[in-house]
């Protein structure tokens, strides 16, 4: 079933409309000619008026979000929490949000309308979900995944979706789900703008990459995981090595976030912004560089 949950309430309208009629043709009251002309003047400027209403009411951009009610429970956890982040965003920002656990939906007719599409818990898994996909993003389309979302090892067996994440394949990661200090690479970006140098990330079970997406040169690692957290984990550890966590592959218009386990990930002001930066920037990027749209 696909859920409906537009932000209604986008920028208040404040045109008025003026009812001064040029004197020439109140001065014609009592010919048919004037009646009409006014009938005309007065349907015209309605008309103006009922579009400028409407302008002033258009979401500044439409985002589509998909994610999963039957995952992993601390998955789902985070997707709930992430559908209701997702709409005080839409509020404040005056964009037009869309969430659906229907992933039959993800079809080019449906996709090209949004100008980004968002995976908070799962990833699509029929080839036509997945071509429709890799189509909407080749043509320009615009993609923020979070943690499982960019889940991806030998039994995924979609090439392309490697493809986008850079070159990076899932190989580790740590357990149980634990905060960690994450380090700002790129304090120029508009994504990390507003962020301190770095900051404590809350609990998250954090996924190390094989090949290490840093690899590739159309990669820029927004964030990663600071050196001081190592050894990190219990059960599952991780003890070393570098781990991007906020990356983008600078072919396409598309940002990967390692966060999303648990309910703790929207408890940091600091990482709620990164967030918020992220889908603004992905949503206004300019379509610039001779490779956007291409399959690397
Ligand atoms: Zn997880």
């Amino acid at each position: 079933m696909l859920r409906d949950h537009f932000a209604t309430d986008y920028i208040e309208d404040t045109c008025e409309i003026d009812d001064a009629f040029p004197h020439a043709i109140v001065a014609q009251r009592d010919s048919v000619v004037g009646r009409t002309m006014r009938r005309l003047t007065c349907s015209l400027l309605l008309l103006m008026a009922a579009a400028a209403i409407c302008q002033a009411q258009q979401p500044r951009f439409r985002v589509l979000a998909f994610y999963s009610e039957h995952t992993e429970p601390d998955h789902v956890e985070f997707g709930e929490q992430a559908v209701r982040f997702l709409r005080s965003l839409a509020k404040k920002d005056h964009f037009s949000l869309k969430t659906t656990t229907n992933f039959e939906v993800m079809r080019m007719p449906t996709l090209k309308r949004y100008r980004l599409v968002i995976w908070l818990n799962d990833l699509p898994s029929s080839p036509q979900q997945r071509e429709a996909f890799a189509q909407y993003m080749d043509s320009g389309g615009g993609w923020l995944g979070f943690h499982i979302a960019g889940y991806n090892d030998s039994s995924t067996k979609w090439p392309w979706f490697v493809g986008l994440l850079g070159g990076a394949v899932f190989e580790s990661n740590s357990w149980p789900a634990l905060p960690a200090t994450l380090r700002v690479e790129d304090r120029t970006s508009p994504v990390t703008r507003g962020l301190p140098p770095s900051f404590v990330s809350p609990a998250n079970e954090w996924y190390i990459w094989q090949p290490d997406p840093r690899q590739n040169k159309d990669v820029t690692v927004l964030l990663s995981l600071d050196a001081s957290n190592y050894p990190l984990g219990w059960k599952d550890t991780l003890a070393g090595g570098d781990l991007p966590v906020v990356w983008t592959n600078t072919r396409y218009r598309m940002l990967y976030i390692n966060m999303g386990h648990g309910d703790k990930i929207f408890t940091s002001p600091i990482q709620n912004r990164l967030f918020e930066n992220a889908i603004l920037w992905l949503c206004t990027k300019k379509e610039t560089g001779p490779a956007l749209g291409q399959a690397p």
